[in-house]
C-alpha cells in the first residue's frame, strides 16, 4: 500500500467508543459535504466522500468494526497487498442516501462505485466459507476451494451476441450506458445519473442472443482454487483473493473472492484474539512437592517447572505461545494455563495407607471430629472416607 490510510474513527471525527448512532450522524454530515454530485469536477472532495464512505462501511458493521479495532486496516487487506477497490458489499447506505437525497442511489443495487459511474465497474465479489482447524487459523494453510464463476463464452467471445451478428448500439441512452435526470431535493436541484435500464449501463443491446450464453457473454464454470489462509486469522474473518470474482462490467475488472473461515473447536485450547487458553491436571503430588509436567501448546509439547506447594487454579503464563499477530507473525500472544490439581479418586489400600500416614504427619484431619467429640469410633479405612457407608451421612447430621 503506497498511500497511507488515515485512521477510520479519525475520518469520521468521532472517539474509538462511539455509538453507532454517532458514526452515522458524523458520517451523514459528511456526506452532505462531499458527495460528489454537490461538488462536480472537485476531486478533493470525491475522495473524502469515499474516504469517509470506507470509513462508515466498516464502523457501522459491527464484525467489521471489530476486525478494524483488533487488526487496524491490515483487517481488509487480506493478507494480498491490497486489491485497490474497497468491499462496500454488505454496508447499508440505503437509508442514509434516502434520508439526505431521497432514493438517490436506488436501484442500483449494491455494484461497488455507485450507478453514476459509467466507466469501467469492478464485477461483484463472491463469498465463500471455508472449515479449517484451530492450528490451521493458528498458523495459516492452504486450502481449495471449488466456486462456480462466470467464464467469457467462447461461442461469442464475451459478445453475448448470436455468431455472426453483433450488438446494436442502445438507442435509449445512445450507447452512453447512462441515462440523466434531476430529482427536486432539499439541496435544490440535483443532476442524477442512472446506469441506463435497458442496457443495463453496457451502452449495447443485443438482438440475437448467443445460444450457448443466453446473451450473458459469459457461462458459469465450477473452478477449483487454493487459497492462502493467512496466520493469526480467527472465525468469522475473511480473507480476498483479488479479481478472481465476478467480471466486471465496461471492461472493468473482476470482483474479488472472500473465503470466510470457519474455525472448529478444539478439544483442549481456547481462544481469545491473539491469547490462548487451557487448563491441565497436576497431580496432588507435583503440586505439593514441585515437579516438571508437560503442558501442550500450539508449538507441541513444552516442559513446565511447577513450583512446590501450587495450589490449584494458579494461572500461568507461557509467553510467545499464543496466536501470530495477522498483522506481523513474528508477534504473537500468549498461552494462559489453569493448573488443576487432582484429587486421587481410585486409591489402592496401599496408597490409602500411606496417605492416612501422610494425614497424622500433616494436618491429622481425618480423626479431627473424632478428637473434637470424644467418639471412639474407630478410624479404618472402610469407614467414611470412600463415601459408601451409611453411617457417613449420619455423622454429617451431628451438625443439624
Ligand atoms: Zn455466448
Ligand atoms: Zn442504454
Amino acid at each position: 500500500m503506497a498511500e497511507q490510510k488515515r485512521d477510520y474513527y479519525e475520518v469520521l471525527g468521532v472517539d474509538k467508543n462511539a455509538d453507532e448512532a454517532a458514526i452515522k450522524k458524523a458520517y451523514r454530515a459528511l456526506a452532505k459535504k462531499y458527495h460528489p454530485d454537490m461538488n462536480p469536477g472537485d476531486a478533493e472532495a470525491e475522495k473524502k466522500f469515499k474516504e469517509a464512505s470506507e470509513a462508515y462501511a466498516v464502523l457501522s458493521d459491527a464484525d467489521k468494526r471489530r476486525q478494524y479495532d483488533q487488526y487496524g486496516h491490515a483487517a481488509f487487506d487480506g493478507g494480498a497487498g491490497g486489491a485497490g477497490g474497497f468491499d462496500f458489499s454488505g454496508a447499508d447506505f440505503g437509508d442514509i442516501f434516502g434520508d439526505i437525497f431521497g432514493d438517490f442511489f436506488g436501484g442500483g443495487g449494491r455494484r461497488t462505485g455507485g450507478a453514476r459511474n459509467n466507466g469501467p465497474m469492478k464485477g461483484a465479489n463472491l463469498r465463500t466459507s471455508v472449515r479449517i482447524t484451530f492450528e490451521e487459523a493458528v498458523f495459516g494453510c492452504k486450502k481449495e476451494i471449488e466456486l462456480t464463476v462466470k467464464e467469457t463464452c467462447k461461442t461469442c467471445n464475451g459478445s453475448g451476441a448470436k455468431p455472426g451478428t453483433s450488438p446494436e448500439t442502445c438507442s435509449k441512452c445512445g450507447g452512453k450506458g447512462q441515462v440523466v435526470f434531476t430529482q427536486q431535493s432539499f439541496f435544490g436541484t440535483v443532476r442524477n445519473v442512472q446506469a441506463c435500464p435497458d442496457c443495463q449501463g453496457t451502452g449495447k443491446v443485443i438482438k440475437e442472443k448467443c445460444a450457448d450464453c443466453r446473451g450473458t457473454g459469459y457461462i458459469p464454470m465450477k473452478k477449483r482454487y487454493s487459497v492462502d489462509i493467512p496466520a493469526g486469522i480467527d472465525n468469522g474473518q475473511s480473507t480476498r483473493m483479488p479479481g478472481l470474482g465476478e467480471p466486471g462490467t465496461n471492461g472493468g475488472p473482476r470482483g474479488d473472492v472472500l473465503v470466510e473461515v470457519i474455525v472448529s473447536r478444539h478439544p483442549i485450547f481456547q481462544r481469545q484474539d491473539m491469547n490462548i487458553y487451557s487448563t491441565v491436571p497436576v497431580s496432588f503430588a507435583v503440586a505439593a512437592l514441585g515437579g516438571e509436567i508437560f503442558i501442550d501448546t500450539v508449538d507441541g509439547k513444552v516442559i513446565y517447572d511447577v513450583k512446590a506447594g501450587t495450589q490449584t487454579d494458579t494461572k500461568v503464563r507461557l509467553k510467545g505461545k499464543g496466536v501470530p499477530s495477522w498483522r506481523n507473525r513474528e508477534i504473537r500472544g500468549d498461552h494462559y494455563v489453569t493448573l488443576v490439581v487432582q484429587v486421587p479418586d481410585k486409591l489402592s489400600n496401599e496408597a490409602k495407607e500411606l496417605l492416612k500416614k501422610f494425614d497424622e504427619a500433616t494436618m491429622d484431619s481425618l480423626t479431627a471430629v473424632q478428637r473434637a467429640t470424644g467418639s471412639d469410633k474407630d478410624t479404618d479405612g472402610k469407614d467414611g472416607k470412600d463415601g459408601k457407608d451409611g453411617k457417613d451421612g449420619k455423622k454429617k447430621k451431628f451438625w443439624k
